[in-house]
């Protein structure tokens, strides 16, 4: 068997084209939709997740506002800035790129972000809704995921979805979305044991850890959905937790790394920022 690959950079220019479509229809309502990044700090890899939010924006006609502030800023001018930004009508969606230097407090900066503008969907307001089902700003990464699932065209209800990680910002969120569509869902994380009796029971096995090759074939039932979102950096290159080639030789789908669950990430982001601003026009 040789896995088909759901291939993230191709849906999301698809996706990109709609959200440029619904930019469109707000403008012609006067509504310019405006996005708010804020970098705290100079870490590389965040400062070019940044510009590419940026260069994301402007491909779909978002208007971006980054805001950059110095690895030394008291939280308490950071919490200032997204007071104002909150209360920006020209801004719509508000994210603070993580991980913020060791002094600021990820929570309460997340908490003062205003819900309705939370397009990363980490506010506890939105992670609450998402639990109890009702709706909300959907995490980007967890959302990009099941956008890839659907794309394989199988039905997710009824399905064994196993989840390896639970983090606040993938295994946990995508956990709660999977179960929303109907999926029976197993959360696995560091401390579980017999790890491969549980994937190999998986139609749908996302692997969001952060361990390249911890993932191999033998992990995986024959014909299921793989989803890798881990982003390791191993001799200069881009690999995943999954170990693709020989993945292949069992999955029926598979994402690729890179080309799969980040550029959907990035896409969400739009998706939401647009959502908001539809929201807001809307009342
Ligand atoms: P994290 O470090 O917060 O969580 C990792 C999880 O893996 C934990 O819940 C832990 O219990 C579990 N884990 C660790 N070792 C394990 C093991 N041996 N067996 C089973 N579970 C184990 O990481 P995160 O923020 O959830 O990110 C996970 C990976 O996804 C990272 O590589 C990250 O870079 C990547 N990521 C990619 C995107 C994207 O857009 N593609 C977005 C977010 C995160």
């Amino acid at each position: 068997m040789e896995a088909r690959i759901i291939d993230g950079k191709k849906l999301s220019e698809r996706l990109k084209e709609d959200i440029k479509a619904r930019v469109e229809g707000l403008k012609q309502k006067g509504v310019i939709p405006g996005l708010a990044v804020i970098l705290v700090g100079n870490d590389p890899a965040s400062a070019v997740y940044v510009r590419n939010k940026e260069r994301d924006c402007n491909q779909v006609g978002i208007q971006s506002r980054v805001v950059k502030l110095d690895e030394d800023t008291p939280q308490r001018e950071l919490l200032e800035y997204i007071y104002k930004l909150n209360a920006d009508p020209t801004i719509h969606g508000i994210l603070v790129q993580l991980p913020l230097p060791p002094h600021m407090d990820p929570n309460a900066v997340i908490n003062a972000i205003d819900p309705s503008k939370d397009v990363d969907g980490f506010h506890p307001v939105n992670m609450g809704r998402l639990v109890i089902g009702e709706e909300c700003f959907e995490p980007c990464t967890p959302k990009g995921i099941i956008r890839l699932i659907q794309e394989t065209g199988q039905p997710i209800a009824g399905k064994h979805a196993v989840v390896i990680g639970r983090s606040n910002i993938v295994g946990k969120p995508v956990a709660l979305m999977l179960l929303r569509h109907n999926a029976t869902v197993t959360i696995c994380h560091s401390k579980t044991v017999n790890l491969k009796e549980i994937t190999r029971q998986a139609d749908i096995l996302v692997v969001a850890v952060g361990k390249p090759n911890l993932i191999d074939g033998s992990f995986i039932k024959p014909g299921a959905i793989v989803i890798d979102v881990g982003i390791n950096r191993v001799e200069d290159q881009l690999v995943g937790d999954v170990n693709f080639q020989d993945a292949c030789r069992v999955a029926g789908w598979i994402t690729p790394v890179p080309g799969g669950v980040g550029p959907m990430t990035r896409t969400m982001l739009l998706e939401n920022t647009i959502l908001a601003a539809e929201k807001k026009w809307a009342g």
